[in-house]
């Protein structure tokens, strides 16, 4: 497990971090950092050993995903939502679909994307207007997908639609797409920053063939699905944002011992040593809370209250504090071969992914409610 978690943090010091900066900038992964992700292991972590996975566990898992964060979010997150599709092949497909699709997976070959995000609806999962209807000899599916991590390059996607009428969140499913079927056309999203390393996409669906098998959670059970799956991924998500504070602090650490002003290092004076013990008991606590969703789902128990909480402390402390050191640093922390900048956008994208922070101050509220009552 160690021999493990000390391969990840040299390859993320050693081949994320030199190559992020220029991430940063527009440039895409090349094949070559993705086939050593996939010699490591990385996306097959969870999957079970005797389907050519490691057989990790969670909390493995998102020790290996914070380690890569602290380098570069993007990267993986990217790498992370192929990793979801090999697991959820494990556990629910069809074993001959699962067969078809594994080996490219777990080999970096294909990378894959869950996709519910749709251009007329986010955190209202229940609107989705994707559908998909039975058709003789299997099911056709029209709609569109957005804002979808690698919807640039994704081979395959477990696409959430709607099989009753709209807004019926009981008549959701999820289906199992190959994303080089025709009738799919993708298009690639930029913000105000890069999306390289995370390759996010959309996808157009136009009456796309999907075989009988390709529904892998029936109308009834897949709207809950989704909601526990979630619960793990906003725990990882709050562990990589703590990776992220933590990459910061260890940079404005190194530099306040360093650069001096008016003939004294930075870290000589009180109020610059005060932000930065501000960001440091912020993290602390924010890894405390995380740590408790870590532990809930890795043994399998109720998260839902504990990720929502880890998820909102790890980002809200993040979006304070990202910002507050790269003043510390002051315009050196700009440099891109610094990781300021990124962490500052993807502390932003991670307030959105797994459910945005206003919906899950809300989801406390009601689950603190009920055990107040
Ligand atoms: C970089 C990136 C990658 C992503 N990757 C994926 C992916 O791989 N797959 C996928 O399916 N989706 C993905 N998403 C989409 C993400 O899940 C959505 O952005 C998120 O669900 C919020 O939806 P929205 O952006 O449409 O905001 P909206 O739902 O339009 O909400 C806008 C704002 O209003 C608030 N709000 C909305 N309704 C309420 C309410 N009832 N109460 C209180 N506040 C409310 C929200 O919190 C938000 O602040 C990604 C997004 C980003 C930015």
């Amino acid at each position: 497990m160690q021999a493990f978690l000390d391969q990840v943090a040299g390859f993320a010091t050693d081949r994320v971090a030199p190559a992020a900066a220029g991430w940063s900038m527009g440039q895409s992964p090349d094949a070559a950092i993705v086939a050593e992700a996939a010699a490591l292991g990385l996306f097959g972590m969870e999957v079970p050993v005797a389907q050519g996975g490691a057989g990790l566990d969670f909390a493995t898992r998102t020790q290996a995903c914070a380690i890569l964060a602290g380098a570069d979010f993007g990267f993986a997150m990217s790498l992370v939502n192929t990793h979801n599709i090999a697991l959820r092949l494990c556990q629910i497909a069809p074993p001959d679909l699962r067969d078809q699709y594994l080996p490219s997976l777990l080999s970096g070959q294909t990378s894959a994307c869950t996709a519910l995000t749709e251009p007329g609806t986010g955190s209202d999962f229940a609107a989705v207007t994707t559908t998909a209807r039975q058709h003789r000899d299997g099911w056709r599916l029209n709609g569109e997908k957005t804002w979808i991590i690698n919807g640039r390059h994704a081979g395959l996607s477990i696409v959430y639609a709607q099989c009753a009428s709209p807004g019926d969140a009981s008549g959701i499913g999820a289906f199992l797409v190959d994303l080089t079927a025709p009738g799919v056309t993708r298009y690639a999203i930029d913000a105000g920053f890069a999306q390289t390393s995370m390759g996010t996409g959309g996808f157009r669906f136009n009456d796309v063939a999907l075989p009988t098998q390709a529904r892998l959670i029936a109308p009834g059970t897949a709207f809950k699905a989704i909601l526990t799956e979630i619960n793990a991924a906003r725990t990882y998500v709050a562990a990589m944002c703590n990776a992220m504070m933590s990459a910061a602090i260890e940079t404005v650490q190194s530099h306040g011992a360093i650069r001096h002003s008016f003939g004294k290092p930075l870290n000589a004076i009180p109020s610059w040593q005060s932000h930065l013990a501000d960001a440091v008991a912020a993290l602390d606590a924010s890894r405390a809370v995380t740590a408790k969703a870590v532990a809930l789902v890795t043994n399998g128990e109720d998260a839902q209250l504990a990720a929502a909480e880890a998820k909102i402390a790890a980002v809200t402390s993040a979006q304070t504090h990202l910002p507050e050191l790269l003043q510390l640093m002051g315009a050196e922390g700009l440099r891109p071969e610094h990781p300021f900048t990124r962490h500052l956008a993807a502390a932003q994208i991670a307030g959105f992914t797994d459910g945005a922070t206003n919906i899950l101050k809300d989801r406390v509220e009601k689950l603190t409610a009920k055990q107040r009552t």
